[in-house]
């Protein structure tokens, strides 16, 4: 994975980019926690389940189908989130579906079951720049840490904060609907 605290990069940017409007804090935090909770699969790891099972790291969590149902509960507590049904789904898949997408981008691991429970097969991208993180906070303060997070400044908070500058500025200057 890159590090539990680069997943949220996503929904930031989008929010930061679309606008309080567009994405309200609440709908912010719901696609915060769909960003990083298919990590919480390395539980797992503790009840034995092996890594290449589908259960395993980086297995259904981490699927679109996983991503999607996420989107689905986040529509049925619209209200809560202050935001229609069809956009709390498009905002909170979006941002489930980007963990496993980002994991893929990740030179080390087991593969992404992406296409879980249609497939089980593990899939990288053709191209995987970012330094993957260890599983474990020890080797991760011991040096490969610093290593792991330049390379996601590189690899995820820049292009984030890229996209997020790009969709305010198409905000500000188009007839976007909602300006805030
Ligand atoms: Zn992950």
């Amino acid at each position: 994975m890159p590090t539990f605290f680069s997943h949220p990069a996503v929904p930031l940017a989008l929010a930061a980019g679309l606008g309080r409007r567009a994405v309200p804090g609440r709908l912010l935090a719901a696609g915060i926690a769909a960003s990083v909770v298919p990590d919480l699969d390395v539980i797992g790891f503790r009840f034995g389940i092996p890594y290449g099972d589908p259960f395993g790291h980086r297995g259904a969590t981490h699927s679109i189908a996983f991503a999607l149902v996420l989107g689905a509960i986040a529509a049925i507590f619209a209200t809560r989130l202050r935001t229609r049904r069809a956009i709390a789904f498009a905002f909170v898949a979006f941002c489930g579906a980007s963990h496993g997408l980002l994991d893929s981008l990740t030179n080390g691991g087991s593969g992404i079951a992406l296409l879980w429970p249609f497939s089980d097969e593990r899939w990288f991208a053709p191209w995987r720049p970012i330094e993957v993180s260890p599983l474990s906070i020890t080797r991760f303060m011991s040096g490969r840490g610093l290593e792991v997070l330049a390379s996601e400044l590189a690899w995820v908070w820049l292009p984030a904060a890229i996209v997020a500058a790009l969709l305010y500025l198409l905000r500000r200057t188009s007839t976007w609907p909602d300006r805030s």
